[in-house]
């Protein structure tokens, strides 16, 4: 890759951000820096963290930037990151970007490229209740839109399907509300940085990978 690159997938609970970032991620060789994915292990690992985050995720909040900052910081010094890396659900308020900002000044890295995935909360809703994520590999469908062959089981490895506690419908609408007060104005300001692309992720999964694949082929100069 030319420079050394951030990506930041921006965009609500369930835009699908995840699905596309697992993809580009690997055409770009880069790590899939996703923070949900992050405090997920911790809570599954019982850590200090994971003890600290999983009442606030349950709950549909936002853990505090703190907590976040800090997680992120020990994970881009890891060296899979030299290369760069691209952030699925990160930043998420005005705090965690400009944050950003310093650490990917401070590691040389260039402007970042943000692209926010636009979805309306209308579709958002069957796509979050429909969520279903593979327990082994992190594969992600839908029991609507996107489901497995078997009912429950995840096609690339066998492991079981499950269904993530933050996305039954009371929990989602939580997490949208604090979408549109605490991350939508990033948009903005990654607009006014001028670094800003938008792509309707209201389409099919492989049409949004090519829009997003036209937007990583120019920002590599390709
Ligand atoms: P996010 O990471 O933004 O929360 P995910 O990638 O986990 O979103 O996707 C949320 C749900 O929507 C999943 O069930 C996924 O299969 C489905 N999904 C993702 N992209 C699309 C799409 N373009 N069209 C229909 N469903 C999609
Ligand atoms: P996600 O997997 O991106 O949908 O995130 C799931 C949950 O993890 C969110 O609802 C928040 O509780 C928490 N979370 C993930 N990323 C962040 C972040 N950057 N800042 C604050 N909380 C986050």
């Amino acid at each position: 890759m030319a420079g050394k690159r951030a990506f930041i997938f921006l965009g609500p609970p369930g835009a699908g951000k995840g699905t596309q970032a697992k993809r580009i991620a690997k055409q770009l060789g880069v790590p899939h820096l996703s923070t949900g994915d992050m405090m997920r292990d911790a809570v599954a690992r019982g850590t200090e963290l994971g003890k600290i985050v999983g009442p606030i995720m349950q709950a549909g909040q936002l853990v505090s930037d703190d907590l976040v900052m800090k997680m992120v910081e020990q994970r881009l010094k890891q060296p899979d990151c030299e290369a760069g890396c691209l952030f699925d659900g990160f930043p998420r308020t005005l705090p965690q970007a400009e944050g950003l900002d310093k650490i990917l000044e401070r590691g040389g890295f260039g402007k970042p490229v943000v692209v926010d995935l636009a979805v309306s909360d209308d579709k958002l809703l069957r796509r979050l209740t429909g969520r279903r994520t593979c327990s082994v590999g992190g594969e992600i469908y839908n029991v609507y839109d996107a489901p497995s062959k078997v009912e429950g089981v995840c096609d690339n490895d066998g492991g079981k399907l499950v269904q993530r506690a933050d996305d039954r419908a009371e929990v989602v609408n939580q997490r949208l509300a604090a979408y549109h007060r605490q991350t939508k104005p990033l948009a903005d300001y990654y607009r006014q940085q001028g670094v800003l692309q938008e792509v309707d992720a209201s389409v099919s999964v492989d049409e949004v990978s090519r829009a997003l694949g036209e937007i990583v082929k120019r920002a590599e100069g390709r």
